[in-house]
């Protein structure tokens, strides 16, 4: 009789973004007549850039003629495109990178599920809090996280970094020694990053205790202060202790197209494996998910062209930031992030929890956000608001959100 993988009764109940949708249903239901703005889904929707459309014709056009055919891809992805990416997001920033060390994929999120299966069983992880929720989920699944605790919403078995007003979203070293540190920088939620030299202490502490740090760059485009590293690898002795995950879903628009990859270094190495030799074995997505005809557009992304109309679209997305973050000020919120990620971290008013918030969004201004608390338990009493609607609808949200 074949038995399951009960790990996956362990997931809490539904999870966060399918709980905010039936909400938002049931509401617009009862008042069919009300316009919604929903400023907290973490989708893109600006359309995919000129360059990068033209580039997805060409290849499909390709595809129809037998001497420009492409069937599976390599393994490790397209030599043009890890090409373009080892040269313009490396070794451009004085990065020590090459293109055997990065492997293609379809997004950042499946590769930042799957690289846990790297480790032991028993490895311990640590995770800044508020964050992301893959990170924990995928380690749930595969058994690492301990027991629930549906009223603390804490796992007995995870370190918890809580990333507060208080430390300004700064996370500490971990009382307990952990094996996996997950770094995600600039943050989702919370919108705030590290300073360079804060990022190089976080390296330092990795290899001085030995673990490995599995560092979400999904928002690097956005990071706009002089101080701030754009890869884990700008610091001394990254490449011994550090993975780094990449995505093209929110600099470029590829959340629906899927293309990421993962930066996995020659010298991380346990007891003389190689972890790079081990990823190249790794499951689930054997010809690396990322289709011929997407990865020549992913190579776009690195023409001038492309470039230029991405730093557009960055920058648009940007303003709403800018727009939400001085609307909620005027209005008298306490309000964060907005300067290195498209992410609005505010505090929920005195008294109120992060779902009473949204409840009280969603009725009285038809807004929709994030609760906090749906990041980890340190995200309570916190809320966040996205800059990825169009700027017409951020203003409109905010002229309503300051007559409440
Ligand atoms: C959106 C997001 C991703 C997902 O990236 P995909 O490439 O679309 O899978 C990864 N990490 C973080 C922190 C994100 O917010």
């Amino acid at each position: 009789m074949f038995q399951i993988n009960t790990n996956y009764q362990k997931l809490p109940g539904s999870y966060l973004f399918s709980t905010i949708a039936k909400k938002v249903n049931a509401y617009s239901a009862a008042n069919p007549d009300k316009k919604i703005i929903r400023l907290g889904i973490g989708d893109v929707t600006q359309p995919i850039a000129p360059a990068i459309i033209e580039a997805l014709h060409k290849a499909v056009d390709e595809m129809g003629h037998a001497e420009t055919f492409h069937g599976y891809a390599p393994d490790l992805g397209y030599d043009f495109l890890r090409k373009a990416i080892a040269q313009n997001d490396y070794r451009d920033r004085g990065c020590d990178i090459s293109e055997d060390e990065i492997f293609v994929s379809d997004g950042a999120k499946s590769d930042s599920a799957n690289i846990q299966e790297l480790f032991a069983a028993d490895s311990k992880i640590a995770v800044c809090d508020p964050v992301y929720p893959v990170y924990v989920d995928s380690n749930v699944m595969a058994g690492r996280t301990g027991t629930y605790d549906p009223k603390t919403e804490i796992w007995s078995d995870v370190i918890y970094m809580p990333c507060t007003a208080d430390n300004h979203f700064v996370p500490e070293f971990p009382k307990e020694t952990p094996d996996l540190i997950y770094l995600c920088l600039p943050n989702n939620p919370t919108g705030t990053t590290l300073t360079k030299d804060k990022l190089q202490e976080w390296v330092d502490y990795a290899n001085r205790v030995g673990a490995v740090i599995i560092y979400d760059g999904a928002y690097e485009a956005y990071i706009s202060e002089e101080n701030v590293a754009h890869s884990v690898y700008e610091c001394d002795g990254a490449k011994t202790c550090a993975i780094e995950l990449k995505s093209f879903s929110k600099n470029a628009g590829f959340t629906g197209v899927r293309l990421g990859y993962a930066v996995v270094p020659k010298e991380l190495k346990c007891g003389g494996v190689s972890l790079r030799d081990m990823w190249a074995r790794r499951h689930g997505t054997k010809f690396n998910g990322a289709p011929y005809i997407v990865q020549r557009a992913g190579e776009a992304v690195y023409s001038p062209e492309g470039k230029a109309q991405l730093k557009e679209q960055v920058a648009y997305y940007m303003k709403n930031a800018a727009a939400i973050k001085e609307g909620l000020k005027d209005a008298g919120y306490t309000v964060f992030g907005g300067v290195n990620a498209p992410y609005i971290w505010l505090k929920t008013p005195e008294g109120m929890t992060s779902w009473d918030f949204f409840d009280y969004l969603l009725e009285q201004a038809n807004v929709v956000g994030t609760p906090g608390s749906g990041f980890g338990p340190s995200g309570e009493g916190y809320f966040r608001l996205t800059a990825f609607g169009t700027y017409e609808n951020t203003l409109a949200a905010l002229e309503r959100i300051k007559k409440l």
